[in-house]
């Protein structure tokens, strides 16, 4: 069986201050291309999980393994190359920038450690808006669209750099059933293109349309 693009071996986490661990033994992998949901009530550990997948956290103990290389093992310069490239994040509250438009949004992934300028990317975000739904939006600000519109567009944010793994934090917490539907039927689009995909949330009905489904309680994993 090949190298899993995730694996979790007996990862705990603590925070700083806190008497008992957030997660504990916690062992899984998910394989590229695999569509892996993470369920569990509110306080069971999603959004600490979140935190380590995206390598905003590291494991107090036990080891993540991202293609096979310990992220423990690897330097604060590649660790923010995985993140900001290796890693595409989809949050519950969209985090578009206020002030820019639809297409700086979706820009902004590729412009942040460089000089090139916005028009040498056109034809990329347009493409990334077109695959949401969303070109004919570019021009619009944030507050101009809805909530389904504005995760869509979150969504061309989070695959701009062409990342080879989708983390969605509760995407649709905030979005009624028939918008949740679409980022869902996108979700799974995308996962059909290749796009490996770990998504957490509280809701059942959505983590059971993923190929694999983890349940989280009180810190622990089951399957
Ligand atoms: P969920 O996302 O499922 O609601 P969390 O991962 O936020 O759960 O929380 C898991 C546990 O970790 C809870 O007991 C919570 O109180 C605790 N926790 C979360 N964040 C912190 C923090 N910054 N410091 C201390 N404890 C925290």
């Amino acid at each position: 069986m090949s190298t899993p693009l995730i694996e979790f071996r007996e990862v705990e986490f603590i925070y700083p201050n806190a008497k008992s661990p957030a997660l504990r033994h916690i062992n899984f992998t998910v394989q590229e291309g695999d569509y892996a949901a993470f369920h569990g009530t509110s306080g069971s550990g999603k959004s600490t999980l979140m935190s380590i997948l995206g390598l905003i956290n590291l494991p107090t103990k036990g080891d993540y393994l991202l293609n096979g290389v310990a992220v423990k093992n690897l330097t604060n310069e590649s660790l923010n190359a995985v993140k900001n490239q290796g890693i595409g994040f989809i949050f519950q509250n969209f985090n578009l920038l206020s002030r820019m438009t639809v297409f700086d949004n979706v820009c902004l992934p590729l412009t942040y450690n460089n000089s090139v300028s916005r028009n040498q990317y056109v034809d990329k975000v347009n493409k990334a808006l077109d695959m949401v739904g969303m070109s004919s939006y570019s021009d619009r600000k944030p507050h101009e669209l809805s909530g389904g519109q504005q995760q869509r567009v979150a969504i061309a944010r989070a695959l701009i750099c062409e990342p080879s793994l989708i983390l969605a934090d509760e995407p649709t917490g905030n979005l009624d059933s028939s918008n949740s539907a679409q980022i869902y039927e996108i979700l799974a689009q995308l996962n059909s293109d290749g796009k490996t995909i770990c998504l957490i949330t509280h809701d059942y009905q959505y983590a059971s349309q993923a190929k694999s489904v983890f349940t989280i309680s009180d810190g622990q994993l089951s399957c």
